[in-house]
């Protein structure tokens, strides 16, 4: 066992070459984990660190298929199948055009602590290809989703490995692999989850992920006895997640003043109401339009195209009270974070994964304000497909009513394990170490009951 985390990293980064993110993503774990670790002698022995950073499984694999001109396309698939001590693989696939070997790592490794934190029995997976939906027309998109379902199929099952979706892969992507999957192996089974509400989805599924992030804002603000209530919110992306942040903000009382794009970002003084919102959704889910056309509609929204040749991202110089990071990682760097605390932020809520900086991070703790890292806040969306997964295994539809209580019960519960594990090894308030620990030591534990495997 390396003596210190600086040892520990120089080991990982020898034998992880290249993946930058992964490495972001173990370093911010083993920081917290190390006190840990010298308190538990049994996990050092155990070598469960070395074990717990290391893949079960990597696949990955060629995606041929063919484009609307008739011409060969050929993209990337993988599926890193992390830890399985607590449950079968669970976790999303991506496609998106940045997708590679280190990204899917650092997510599957988030996925692991953040499937532990939501008391149910799943362990930690992710997957995704580089192809890029965006202006592919829907039967390219179905012939892609076949070709990629052609080979994961083989390692994937209801009590093995069990995908969803995540950047670029909704239900509609989520519709095409589970057909092609029911077709190569002649069954009916609880093999993706987000599947649409006719062929065994959960209700509340699409809306878990955001409704959740806010339900956490909500609890970390009743540790100071505030609510969501006439706050003014930055919400940053227009997809799943943003959308449904944005419903529940203003479900609580809350004004949301942002959204954005990987073009640019809208900025509306006076509020994205429902009326707006429903405008969002059709324009992103049905006409896969760009967020540029909320400032063409309405006129008192202005456009702001991204600028890469800036330093920041002027998204995150706006007043306002809380923050939804909710479009990807590394979306908030150092600069942003340090706009955001002058500019009034004190809530700070990670819908998308690992979308703060290392640097972003520090800053936030420094200050001490209300900041609740992605595997903590945004574990809704697993968590409501877990129940997804019961729901299909008892052959029964929970109602709206019923999934929702017992997501705002698991995102309590998830805050209070974040609190408490905070609080025992030192550093109250830090629901970075809160969150890392709370979610190691189950698995952790449970990696010692199943022996060297
Ligand atoms: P989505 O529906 O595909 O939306 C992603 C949004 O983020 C889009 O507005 C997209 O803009 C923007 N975006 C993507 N890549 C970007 C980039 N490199 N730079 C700037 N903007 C970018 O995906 P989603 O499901 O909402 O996921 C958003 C985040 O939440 C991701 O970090 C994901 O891992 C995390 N998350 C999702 C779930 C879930 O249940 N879906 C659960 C937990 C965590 P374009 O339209 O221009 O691409």
């Amino acid at each position: 066992m390396a003596q210190s985390v600086a040892a520990f990293m120089e080991e990982i980064i020898a034998k992880n070459p290249a993946e930058k993110e992964f490495h972001q993503a173990v370093q911010e774990v083993v920081e917290s984990l190390w006190p840990v670790l010298e308190k538990r002698p049994e996990y050092r022995k155990a070598k469960i660190l070395e074990r717990i950073c290391e893949p079960e499984r990597v696949i990955m694999f060629r995606v041929p298929w063919i484009d609307d001109r008739g011409e060969v396309q050929v993209n990337r698939g993988f599926r890193i199948e992390m830890n399985s001590a607590i449950g079968p693989y669970k976790g999303g696939l991506r496609f998106h055009p940045s997708v590679n070997l280190g990204i899917l790592k650092f997510l599957a490794f988030e996925q692991v602590f953040k499937n532990s934190l939501t008391t149910l029995p799943m362990g930690g997976g992710k997957g995704g290809s580089d192809f890029d939906p965006k202006g592919k027309s829907d039967n390219e998109v179905m012939r892609f989703c076949q070709s990629f379902m052609s080979e994961l199929y083989r390692h994937i099952g209801p009590d093995t490995d069990v995908p969803a979706g995540d950047i670029g892969v909704g239900g509609r992507e989520i519709g095409f692999m589970f057909g092609q999957y029911k077709r190569l192996r002649n069954e009916f089974t609880g093999v993706l989850t987000g599947k649409g509400l006719n062929w065994g989805g959960s209700l509340i599924r699409p809306e878990a992920t955001g409704y959740g992030a806010v339900y956490f804002a909500a609890e970390m603000l009743g540790t100071r006895k505030e609510t969501l209530a006439s706050k003014t919110c930055l919400v940053s992306g227009s997809g799943n997640v943003a959308q449904f942040t944005t419903e529940k903000i203003l479900d609580l009382g809350g004004k949301v003043v942002t959204l954005s794009d990987s073009s640019g970002y809208i900025y509306d003084e006076k509020g994205i109401d429902r009326q707006k919102l429903a405008y969002v959704m059709d324009l992103k889910n049905i006409r896969r339009g760009r967020i540029k056309e909320y400032a063409e509609k309405y006129s008192g929204a202005k456009y702001t195209p991204l600028d890469p040749g800036m330093d920041h991202n002027p998204l995150w110089n706006h007043k306002a009270d809380c923050a939804f990071p909710s479009a990807t990682q590394n979306e908030i760097n150092a600069k942003d974070a340090a706009n955001l605390l002058e500019k009034g932020i004190y809530v700070v809520s990670e819908g998308a994964n690992m979308p703060t900086t290392p640097e972003g991070v520090e800053l936030f703790i420094e200050k001490g304000i209300l900041y609740g890292p992605g595997k903590a806040a945004n574990a809704g969306g697993v968590a409501v497909s877990g129940l997804e997964m019961s729901q299909n295994s008892m052959r029964l539809g929970w109602s709206r009513e019923e999934v929702d209580q017992k997501l705002h019960g698991i995102m309590k519960a998830i805050h209070k394990t974040c609190i408490d594990a905070a609080n025992e090894f030192g550093t109250p308030g830090n629901y970075v170490n809160g969150a890392n620990i709370g979610g190691f030591l189950k698995v952790a534990d449970t990696m010692l009951d199943q022996g060297v495997v």
